[in-house]
């Protein structure tokens, strides 16, 4: 069962070694644990529907409640504090294209607004209940989770767009086939919200990300159903395809998505390697990016992630074999950078992109430990995400944030988003832990990753009143450095106000007539993306 308040299936924990609440005690100070507001409290919060009864639609309270948010921060703050103020009057669980034309059509006839719900794991907002006269209707995609048709020569897959990773997963491995697009919250997010918010997996340098996968489908908008054909290319003007990526709901719902499948790789393998410095590390990552090998992952840490890390997964006896190890090999605690890379492919390529990835990790005085640090990684990819339960019990916030920057801009970057983190909670008197990764290489350039972890405030608007100066500090000091405000996220409402930076004011029109022409009434996710009204 999924947890009301929190990350994932309520019977998963993960503990903390005794050495990381140490370790926060000593960075941050001590955490204080919150009161939680008991779920039976919380649904009495529930106003009633303004919604007319609908046979599609359920008025529960606590669908409404589970539908009402998503991951961000600000959620989180919500959900554990009980104080979500803005709930949606229903929940749509449409099962067919049939039932969402139905939904859309009573939504406009009624005048209300409709939030599509994929897996709820947005982190910017996106599923945030507008203040509104309106009634706000969620339509759940969760029942709309089959595989439609598979196309092995072709090497396509057509699935209904609410499936989740593991669904997706599930299908393909009989036929030998996958998909490859693992975000870390594959296990709960959908297909279509990965295409409409522009995800990102972790192994998408040798996959690709969800632009590259996602091979076209349908979409129902308030004026009718757009078909996105499948061609291997296409020259016939500019892509509409294109323009779906990234939609956040504003266009209409994708009912159905054609995937590109790539069949099972004979070779699926990560190593951990430690490089002594930041500036080594990233050289070694840069030369890794333009050159051809088959590396699916790659994710180099800065020092104070690599400590971090090791103190969160292991303290105690490994940690102290490993830190004697590397000391013994030239690598010290306060600079060593620890780096994941993914190998994957066939036993060949593979084999061969070992052997060049070791002797360039030698050339920049990595220390190669082989597979150990990358089985432990492949086996927790997915349960990470519980840590954040975990430390909110403990007293603490963490938030994440991320963007990509030209390779001549990484490091400043990536120094200037911490110093701003940091810089924004000492006006609160408070201190708080940054600490950052590479994610994502390109020729061109990085995504920067960077988490933060501070003490929770006595009551949630002082919890929320410590968060925000540091996310418009960080987005400040994101668009200053020529970064895009999202490499992955998406802009839900916590991104919104940087985009005009980022496209120009002509870029913002043009989405908002596209969005006002598919939906004129203004019916789909409004104030998502692009102000409401724009
Ligand atoms: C722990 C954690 C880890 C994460 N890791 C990653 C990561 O590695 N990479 C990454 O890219 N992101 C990551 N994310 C962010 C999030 O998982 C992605 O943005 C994901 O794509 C959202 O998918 P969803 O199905 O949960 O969509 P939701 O959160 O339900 O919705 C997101 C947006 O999409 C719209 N939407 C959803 N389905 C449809 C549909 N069928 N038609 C039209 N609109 C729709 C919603 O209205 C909303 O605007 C992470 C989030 C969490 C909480």
């Amino acid at each position: 069962m999924e947890r009301y308040n929190g990350w994932g299936d309520k019977d998963v924990v993960m503990e903390l070694p005794d050495t990381a609440g140490l370790l926060l005690r000593q960075l941050v100070g001590a955490g204080v644990p919150r009161r939680d507001c008991p779920l039976d409290e919380f649904l009495k919060k529930i106003p009633e529907s303004r919604l007319d009864d609908h046979p599609l639609i359920s008025k529960d309270p606590h669908k409404r409640m589970i539908h009402s948010h998503g991951q961000s921060l600000p959620d989180w703050v919500a959900m554990r504090s009980g104080t979500i103020g803005r709930f949606v009057d229903g929940v749509a669980f449409v099962n067919s294209e049939d039932d969402i034309r139905e939904v859309i059509e009573f939504c406009i006839k009624n005048k209300c607004a409709i939030i599509p719900f994929g897996g709820g794991t947005s982190v910017v907002g996106h599923l945030s209940v507008p203040e509104s006269e309106r009634p706000v209707v969620s339509v759940s995609m969760k029942k709309m989770n089959r595989m439609l048709s598979i196309d092995p020569v072709s090497r396509i897959a057509v699935f209904e767009a609410g499936i989740r990773g593991p669904g997706i997963e599930d299908s393909l491995r009989p036929h030998g086939f996958t998909l490859g697009h693992f975000p870390q919250s594959f296990e709960y997010s959908s297909l279509g919200g990965w295409v409409v918010t522009r995800s990102s997996g972790q192994q998408s340098a040798h996959y690709g990300r969800i632009e590259k996968l996602f091979a076209g489908g349908s979409v129902i908008t308030p004026r009718g159903m757009l078909e996105i054909p499948v061609f291997p290319a296409s020259g016939a003007g500019p892509d509409i395809r294109e323009m779906i990526l990234g939609s956040e709901g504003r266009m209409g719902i994708l009912s159905r998505v054609a995937v590109r499948i790539s069949p099972v790789p004979e070779k699926d393998d990560f190593f951990g390697v430690f490089f002594p410095s930041w500036a080594e590390g990233v050289r070694a990552v840069r030369e890794v990016s333009g050159m051809n090998l088959p590396v699916s992952m790659v994710r180099l840490s800065n020092p104070d992630e690599t400590r971090t890390n090791l103190a969160l997964a292991s303290g105690g006896a490994k940690k102290i074999l490993l830190d004697g190890y590397l000391k013994l090999r030239g690598i010290s605690e306060e600079s060593g950078c620890m780096c994941l890379f993914g190998l994957t492919g066939s036993r060949q390529t593979a084999g061969t992109g070992k052997n060049q990835l070791t002797m360039l990790s030698a050339k920049y005085g990595g220390v190669w430990l082989g597979t150990v640090m990358g089985d432990t990684w492949k086996k927790n990819r997915f349960r990470a995400p519980y840590l954040r339960n975990t430390l909110w019990d403990m007293g603490y916030a963490v938030d994440t944030l991320e963007t990509a920057v030209t390779w001549d801009r990484v490091t400043d970057t990536m120094r200037d988003i911490e110093s701003a983190i940091k810089g924004a909670l000492e006006k609160a008197g408070e201190r708080v832990h940054v600490f950052s990764h590479l994610s994502h290489v390109y020729s061109s350039g990085s995504s920067i990753y960077t988490s933060y972890i501070f003490r929770l405030g006595p009551t949630p608007e002082e919890t929320l009143e410590r968060w925000r100066p540091m996310k418009q500090a960080a987005s400040r000091a994101i668009v200053e450095n020529g970064g895009t405000i999202t490499h992955q996220h998406g802009i839900g409402i916590d991104h919104r106000d940087y985009v005009e930076k980022e496209k120009g004011r002509l870029g913002v029109d043009m989405i908002s007539s596209v969005c006002r022409g598919l939906d004129p009434s203004e019916t789909m996710n409004p104030g998502k993306l692009v102000p409401p009204g724009d």
